[in-house]
């Protein structure tokens, strides 16, 4: 297990670490001695062990990935869990249901959990529609581009929202609002983390923090709570199969001044699809 981020805050500045530095980079004083307005905090990690989670959708690097990171580059592929954490994913060999391989994902939490009578049929419906003939090789081809991996995923989520008197989601609106925010966490989260194995510490001014945390404190968090710089470069990379629906395109990126962003600890209210 990687060491968890540290952020802490003093004078100016908010201080983003693996260890706590002896003394303030940004004043100098000791850290020691000194008491800190607020304590250290451990950011959370943006990722999840899919086999722990139930109903989820999961978004991993593809397993042909040579990094296996989200970096921004690499292709992405996705699957859904049952009550069990078993993920139910859509490949050229059909659906495969794998109970190792998705420790380290990004996981979006699909059902309310307090929506018993989805919860009870949700393995039946995820079961069934893994067998449908959409998924099955021998009747219909997986496609890079319009019949893969997200294919699946979005069309049984679908099927759910039917079943519930719900209306359907198009595949923009379900990459834009569930899925494109949580790789961006991730993405910023972990170009963070690489910037603090060469570096001892990053810094952000505390001043900006504090107006842009009031704007914010109402959406979901983005990894923590302020600048919101680009930090990834390139985000989004392509979700869904192997080169195909490049769902997140670009999101512009300034990696400059505003990196960090988003990097304080605010959890955010969960947004569930149902
Ligand atoms: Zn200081």
């Amino acid at each position: 297990m990687d060491p968890p981020v540290i952020r802490l805050a003093h004078c100016q500045v908010q201080v983003f670490c693996l260890q706590v530095p002896g003394a303030c980079p940004s004043c100098g004083e000791d850290l020691r001695e000194r008491r800190l307005q607020e304590a250290p905090v451990s950011l959370p990690s943006p990722f999840s062990n899919a086999h722990k989670t139930s109903c989820c959708l999961l978004v991993a690097p593809a397993h042909n990935n040579t990094t296996s990171e989200f970096d921004g580059t690499s292709d992405l592929h996705t699957g859904i869990s049952n009550t069990e954490g078993v993920v139910y994913n859509y490949t050229r060999a059909g659906v495969v249901r794998e109970l190792s391989g998705w420790e380290r994902c990004v996981s979006v939490p699909l059902v309310r959990p307090d929506m018993f009578h989805l919860l009870n049929q949700w393995d039946q419906y995820l079961q069934n529609h893994s067998e449908g003939p959409s998924w099955d090789p021998t009747w219909h081809r997986f496609d890079e581009q319009h019949h893969n991996c997200l294919s699946f995923c979005l069309s049984f989520v679908n099927r759910v929202l039917a079943a519930e008197g719900r209306e359907a989601l198009s595949r923009e609106t379900f990459t834009q609002i569930f899925i494109l925010p949580r790789v961006q966490r991730v993405q910023k989260y972990l170009f963070l983390y690489k910037h603090l194995q060469t570096h001892q510490y990053y810094l952000e001014d505390r001043q900006e923090d504090r107006q842009e945390d009031r704007q914010e404190d109402r959406q979901e968090g983005d990894i923590g709570g302020h600048t919101g710089g680009d930090i990834g470069g390139q985000t989004g990379g392509d979700i869904g199969g192997h080169t195909g629906g490049d769902i997140g395109g670009q999101t512009g990126g300034q990696t400059g001044g505003q990196t960090g962003g988003q990097t304080g600890g605010q959890t955010g209210g969960q947004m569930y699809l149902m």
